[in-house]
């Protein structure tokens, strides 16, 4: 669907963005696991600003079919208050997690928050939340590779591919 260089084409203009809008600011990534942890490098490692980077898990998806309910919530063990955070997602779907991350994000009253996702399927969103950063825009299919899984494997496969049952 997506192929690598198409996909590190476009990381490096959004890359190029956040240089811009975030400069003099401080800036904490977090990264959403287990999905955004490729996208999370890519994008890190083209930043020419001073930057943070952490990781938190919250995952809703079991197969193929979101349930809706959010299962995990570890690793917030970074300064968050006072901070630009720069959420970072392999894809934003529904937007339930994303509710999630804000609502606990707002709590621990970080002073700005921006939203990157590899992939977003607007078709399928849910909230209001404004996204920053986009990617790619893709249909309301279940997509495979770059970080994103089936069942657990496929997320080392370079370019991005839609599942066919
Ligand atoms: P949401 O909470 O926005 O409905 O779903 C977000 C999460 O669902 C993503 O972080 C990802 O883990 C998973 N997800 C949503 N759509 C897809 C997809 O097409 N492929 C894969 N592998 N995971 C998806």
């Amino acid at each position: 669907m997506i192929t690598e260089e198409t996909l590190q084409k476009r990381i490096g203009e959004l890359a190029a963005q956040m240089n811009i809008d975030l400069k003099g600011k401080n800036v904490v990534c977090l990264g959403i696991l287990n999905g955004a942890f490729l996208f999370a490098a890519d994008i890190f490692r083209k930043l020419e600003i001073p930057a943070r980077i952490s990781f938190v898990k919250l995952a809703s998806y079991q197969g193929t079919k979101s349930s809706g309910t959010i299962k995990e919530l570890i690793g917030w063990n970074e300064e968050i208050k006072g901070t630009t955070v720069v959420v970072i997602e392999d894809i934003v779907d529904t937007g339930h997690t994303l509710e999630r991350i804000m609502a606990e994000l707002t709590m621990r009253e970080a002073a700005e928050i921006k939203i990157a996702t590899a992939f977003f399927k607007p078709d399928a969103y849910k909230s209001k939340i404004p996204l920053d950063y986009v990617g790619f825009e893709i249909p309301n299919d279940f997509v495979v590779g770059y970080g994103l899984d089936y069942d657990g494997y496929g997320r080392n496969i370079p370019s991005i591919y839609t599942l066919i049952h």
